[in-house]
């Protein structure tokens, strides 16, 4: 599955992943996917200034790394080809191991640019996990242990402040919890919606829309029905994964494609 493959790349360090010790790998660069339970959203409590210094520069001089950035103007930039990498972020392995790492820009409040692509990161990231809450988690007793028994607790779809995990002033009082959480939730339950059922279901009403307007122009030659169904498929493909579908909009929008451009 696709994971913010919209975002601009900028890989994290390949060395700055997983926990090598004793000479051997104690736990993988990545994991698998039923190792991660939810995400730290960070505060980068400063900014980039790309291309002459970027999320990945500042990694390599900290010895670090984090899964996505979510800079000022909404851009996302993306460190790992997948959210399953045990990234250098959040203190020890109890949280790096099941937790992902998104970074705002900034020092202040977030932007609105940046409110708009952190619910689509975790959007996207909550469906490519299968998560289907979003919880904002709290405070641990920031022992590996207690972590590792908090972050059961709370399950699949946690959210997290570096703080509650590790002694940081990191976010800095800049999770907008009272905004994110609902916005969050309604994005996942949206996303959630959308299952293999509603997809199969979405096809059966385009493709009906389309017999529809064949009946309506009559005789439609191979070629024909051969470019209605490739713009079909084209207007399929286009729908991302991440957005709220409107079947009823969709399936008009293409009837006014073909009302407009009957396929002489
Ligand atoms: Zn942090």
């Amino acid at each position: 599955m696709a994971w913010l493959s919209w975002a601009v790349d900028d890989p994290a360090p390949a060395a700055n992943a997983g926990y090598f010790t004793g000479g051997a790998w104690v736990i993988p660069q990545e994991v698998d996917a039923a190792q991660k339970a939810g995400a730290v959203i960070h505060s980068a409590a400063g900014n980039w200034n790309p291309p002459g210094y970027k999320p990945s520069d500042l990694m390599r001089s900290r010895g670090n790394s984090w899964d996505a950035t979510i800079m000022l103007n909404g851009e996302v930039w993306r460190h790992r080809p997948r959210p399953t990498f045990c990234n250098w972020h959040a203190g020890g392995p109890a949280q790096n191991i099941a937790l992902c790492g998104f970074e705002m820009e900034g020092t202040g409040p977030w932007t609105a640019a940046q409110k708009a692509s952190i619910v689509r990161v975790i959007e996207e990231t909550w469906a490519y996990f299968g998560w289907a809450r979003f919880v904002m988690a709290g405070p641990t007793n920031k022992t590996q242990e207690g972590i590792r028994q908090a972050i059961l607790a709370i399950g699949k779809g946690g959210a997290y402040e570096h703080d509650w995990l590790d002694y940081t002033s990191c976010p800095n009082g800049r999770d907008d919890w009272a905004w994110l959480t609902p916005a969050a939730i309604a994005a996942i339950a949206e996303e959630a919606d959308m299952t293999p059922e509603d997809m199969t279901e979405l096809k059966r009403y385009m493709t009906e829309q389309v017999l529809a307007i064949k009946r309506d122009i009559n005789e439609f030659t191979t070629s024909q029905v051969l470019a209605i169904e490739s713009r079909l498929a084209a207007r399929l493909d286009a729908l991302s994964p991440s957005a709220a579908v409107d079947i009823v909009a969709v399936a008009q929008a293409v009837r006014a494609e073909f009302e407009r451009d009957p396929l002489k």
